[in-house]
């Protein structure tokens, strides 16, 4: 208990340093009177909700006095945003959010990284199975880590919903776009449009299904069959049918193998991939020369060629935390923030800085998530997890460490560890 004290101590005193040091570059969020705004603090798990604040200095006088875990704003526009009665608070719209979190979608690397341990029998392994293999208790404690190519996958997603959807199929203006790196396993989007900000939470959802390609009508999209012949998507066009036909060219382009693993995976028979690989090129050639979008193949249906289609749009398909975009109440991570997971600041970009951008290693320091980066403040941790993945941050790599070991670290690395409550401090703060 003293040495929790101690660490909460420690991070609370950290966090507030930085408050107090960045209060003068802290970025105000545009409407920011209208905005609600929501803390987590260190030792209450309940949310402080419905606060408003009338400028920001008043919210840094919050931050530097409270130091939150977690802090929030709305993406919606009150004109009372500190009333807690959701009708008496006087909605005015909602800007779009996107969310896009490693958490929400498969990484190949997850299978090295993150893991379990089994609080029945004490087994560990990595992955994500739903049940200890061993006991088949549900009660696993998952640890799920940073990565640094789980983050370039995610940085990936955010560039192909902003550049294959958002800009060209909905027309929105670059000025109007907000990005974030989280603080921890991905990236927020924030559209700050009028129009959108008068959608329902209906209209919202059908944004989400054209995003992630959920439902799509291949038919509507060109589809058909005309006297036994195939014909496919139409080309040349805007929007589904033309996303869909260049992931068709970019697979078809790929060795043997991954054609295969893909139509195995859609669940194609053996003799179906046989013939679909045996006529690939043919295909291929009259899919990129031909205007007659002749797809005929010898053993694929108009029924294999949607399961085909269906497969090919989840390739497509943005990877987003739908629920986030629908519900228009939702509170999003505030800029210039720290997450209280991991101690890195919710850091804001322009769409010219996120393509080069890594977060686990930031290239402008003014752009650094990484706040507390002390190279010459050794600090002396405990591990208490069971096991911890390596990291690697600003090109050195820490770990992977077993319960019980005694390691010293830099200072930005110790808050990294002692925010993902793996570790204790040794040291009495
Ligand atoms: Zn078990
Ligand atoms: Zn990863």
């Amino acid at each position: 208990m003293k040495k929790n004290m101690s660490l909460t101590r420690f991070l609370i005193r950290t966090f507030k340093d930085y408050y107090k040091k960045n209060a003068a570059v802290l970025p105000k969020v545009s409407n920011f009177p209208k905005r609600e705004f929501a803390f987590l603090l260190w030792d209450k798990s309940v949310m402080f909700r419905h606060m408003g604040f009338e400028n920001i200095d008043t919210l840094n006088d919050y931050l530097i006095n409270s130091a939150p875990k977690h802090v929030y704003s709305s993406g919606s526009l009150y004109a009372h945003p500190e009333i807690p009665d959701m009708d008496k608070k006087g909605y005015e719209g909602c800007d779009l959010i996107i969310d896009i979190d490693v958490d929400h979608f498969y990484t190949p690397c997850k299978d090295d990284h993150d893991g379990w341990y089994c609080n029945s029998c004490f087994k560990r392994g990595k992955g994500m199975p739903p049940a200890c293999p061993e006991c088949g208790s549900l009660k696993l404690k998952r640890i799920s880590w940073i990565c640094e190519k789980c983050l370039n996958i995610a940085k990936k997603e955010v560039i192909k919903i902003l550049y294959d959807s958002l800009i060209p199929d909905f027309g929105i203006d670059e000025t109007s776009v907000m990005i974030a790196f989280s603080g921890h396993r991905g990236y927020h989007l924030k559209i700050e449009d009028d129009i959108f900000r008068e959608l329902s939470s209906d209209a919202r959802r059908e944004i989400v299904d054209y995003l992630t390609g959920d439902n799509l009508n291949f038919e509507i999209l060109g589809l058909k069959t005309r006297s036994g012949i195939v014909y496919g998507l139409s080309q040349n066009s805007i929007g589904w049918a033309k996303k869909l036909n260049k992931e068709i060219e970019y697979l078809l382009n790929q060795p043997d193998l991954d054609i295969e693993h893909f139509l195995l995976d859609i669940g194609l028979k053996k003799n179906q991939i046989n013939s679909f690989l045996n006529q690939k090129d043919i295909f291929l050639e009259r899919f990129t020369n031909s205007e007659l979008n002749d797809w005929s193949i010898e053993g694929f249906d108009i029924n294999k060629w949607k399961i085909f289609l269906k497969g090919i749009s989840e390739r497509v398909g943005a990877k987003i935390d739908e629920p986030v975009s629908i519900d228009i109440h939702r509170l999003i991570r505030y800029p210039g923030t720290l997450h209280g997971k991991t101690g890195f600041k919710v850091q804001e970009l322009s769409l010219q800085e996120l393509e080069d951008f890594n977060p686990l290693d930031a290239a402008d320091k003014s752009h650094d998530p990484i706040v507390f980066d002390q190279q010459d403040i050794d600090i002396n941790l405990e591990i208490v997890e069971e096991f911890v993945p390596a990291s690697k941050i600003k090109g050195f790599t820490y770990g992977p460490y077993n319960k019980g070991d005694n390691i010293t670290v830099p200072k930005h690395i110790a808050v990294y560890l002692l925010c993902k409550e793996v570790a204790k401090p040794l040291t009495i703060f």
